[in-house]
């Protein structure tokens, strides 16, 4: 029988309990920390507990998780706490595809893949002098929006910069990046996309909320200019939203190219769930400014199954469940290797 592991975070409560519906044998790689969450929920068959995530990379934890012909999921966490190539080192068989994983911690490879995909995506901004229009200015990798700032010209960037190093958020040697800022309504499109059947699943769509970038709306505009405060963009929740019905075919446009592009830059292509992330205008525009290559935190809002994929299945479909039903029916058909990294 086949085994779904996964870091105990992000979404891993959906992928585990989606997978035990499934009847597949679930096992969390758990921080002592977290110990007692986790052993709240019962259809979580096995803890690997470690110190840290990092062990996942040992042999003792790669034994076990062998020894029960798991595959792995990967989420935002295992992006955020471990480097490219000690996650392409991972033995385990990765869902999906783990080398489009660096793709998307590394910026400059993340904006060729869009470009590939021919997202509309905002102007980078290669230098602080450079800064016209309001920019954002983000870390690498996934940092979920800590430590983001907004600029509106180069002294700016300097002073808020200069601010967050000696706050400690920020490091001197850290290489930001620079990129003008879209308004309008966030939109993150979620997609599975499947090798077994070569279709494009449409999930499902959330918004993010982000602290204490949305505090400020609460305040006046008098008080707001009094604060010295650098907002950030740390997420702290999801929630639902449906598009109007006629920008859907867009929607599945932008989500074909992805898959497309991604076939012909990064071998096997963007299997399994994803995430094209941004802005619609107010001429209903879409500007993409990120993508993830993998299961998004923000599908944990569709636990019970999404209003799209009650449109596809009927029966409650979350996208846990249905990475499992993917894996199911891969073992089953002997094409493991078709979905797997
Ligand atoms: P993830 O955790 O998804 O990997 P990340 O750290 O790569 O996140 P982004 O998703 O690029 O970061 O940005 C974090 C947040 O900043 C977004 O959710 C959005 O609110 C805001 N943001 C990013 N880029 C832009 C932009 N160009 N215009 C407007 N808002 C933006």
């Amino acid at each position: 029988m086949t085994a779904i592991a996964t870091l105990g975070s992000h979404c891993s409560l959906q992928v585990l309990k989606g997978a035990k519906d499934e009847g597949l044998k679930t096992m969390l790689v758990c921080e002592k920390k977290r110990e007692k969450l986790y052993r709240r929920f019962p259809f979580i068959d096995e803890l690997i507990i470690v110190d840290s995530f990092k062990e996942v990379l040992d042999q003792k934890c790669q034994k076990t998780l062998e020894e029960n012909n798991a595959v792995l999921i990967p989420h935002g966490t295992l992006i955020a706490q471990m480097s490219s190539e000690e996650i392409e080192s991972i033995k385990t068989p990765v869902f999906g595809n783990k080398w489009i994983l660096r793709w998307e911690s590394d910026r400059e490879m993340k904006e060729k893949l869009m470009r590939e995909a021919t997202l509309p995506m905002p102007k980078p901004v290669t230098e602080p002098k450079h800064i016209e229009k309001l920019v954002i200015v983000k870390r690498q990798g996934a940092a979920g929006g800590k430590g983001y700032f907004m600029a509106a010209n180069e002294d700016d960037y300097n002073t808020k910069r200069n601010q967050l190093i000696s706050e400690g958020i920020l490091s001197k040697d850290e290489t930001l990046y620079i990129q003008e800022y879209a308004a309008g309504v966030l939109a993150y499109l979620q997609f599975f996309y499947s090798p077994l059947t070569n279709e494009l699943e449409f999930f499902g769509v959330d918004q993010r909320h982000e602290s204490d970038i949305e505090g400020l709306g609460r305040i006046p505009a008098e008080q707001q200019m009094k604060s010295t405060k650098v907002p950030s963009f740390n997420v702290i929740g999801n929630s639902p939203l449906v598009l109007r019905e006629s920008l859907l075919d867009e929607v599945y446009t932008m989500g074909e190219n992805f898959v497309e592009a991604a076939k012909r830059v990064v071998s096997p292509g963007m299997n399994g769930p994803f995430c094209i992330e941004g802005v619609y205008d107010e001429n209903a525009k879409f500007t993409s400014f990120e993508f993830s290559a993998r299961i998004v935190a923000g599908t944990n809002i569709y636990m019970d199954g999404s209003p799209y994929y009650s449109l596809l299945f009927n029966e409650n479909m979350s996208m846990g469940k249905r990475i499992a039903r993917e894996i199911k029916t891969a073992t089953e058909s002997n094409q493991l290797d078709k979905i797997t990294t």
